[in-house]
């Protein structure tokens, strides 16, 4: 499924959507280039959830934000797949906790089950494609 938004707040109400459609999902790969729309997908996540979105940032020394009900990971800055902060991901996902991965392509092994995967792309200056991968379960 692919969906074309025209503006971030477009972006936001499309996550809030699929929190709805896919609410069992526990892992959520956000793929795409920078400014792509990644956290503003997790903005409008964590709007839907309650949780205050202005917390919601492009994390700057953390690769992993906890926001409770919520778990924000960006890997970018990761070079290379990392034994530890992967522990610290299977950690939180124990919780029962969703988690929403910017940069995936950096951990070396991928959740399997219960994930919806998002490829986002450029599409002009405001438009960005979102093409959505369901979690197996719901296919
Ligand atoms: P990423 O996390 O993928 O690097 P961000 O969400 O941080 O990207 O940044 C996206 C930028 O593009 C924001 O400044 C946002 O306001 C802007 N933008 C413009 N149009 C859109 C759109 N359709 N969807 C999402 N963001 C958009
Ligand atoms: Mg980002």
């Amino acid at each position: 499924m692919k969906k074309t938004t025209k503006n971030a707040k477009e972006t936001e109400a499309f996550a809030a959507e699929l929190l709805k459609k896919y609410p069992k999902a526990k892992w959520w790969l956000l793929y795409g280039d920078l400014g792509a729309g990644k956290t503003t997908f997790v903005k409008g996540f964590a709007k839907a959830l309650g949780i205050e979105k202005m917390k919601v940032k492009s994390p700057t020394f953390t690769l992993i934000e906890d926001h409770g009900d919520i778990v924000h990971v960006d890997l970018y800055r990761l070079s290379a797949p990392d034994p530890s902060v992967e522990e610290q991901l299977e950690e939180h996902a124990a919780q029962k906790k969703i988690m929403l991965v910017e940069w995936p392509e950096r951990m070396s092994k991928k959740p399997p089950k219960d994930t919806v995967v998002l490829h986002f792309t450029h599409h002009g200056k405001d438009e960005r494609i979102i093409e959505v991968i369901p979690p197996e379960s719901a296919s």
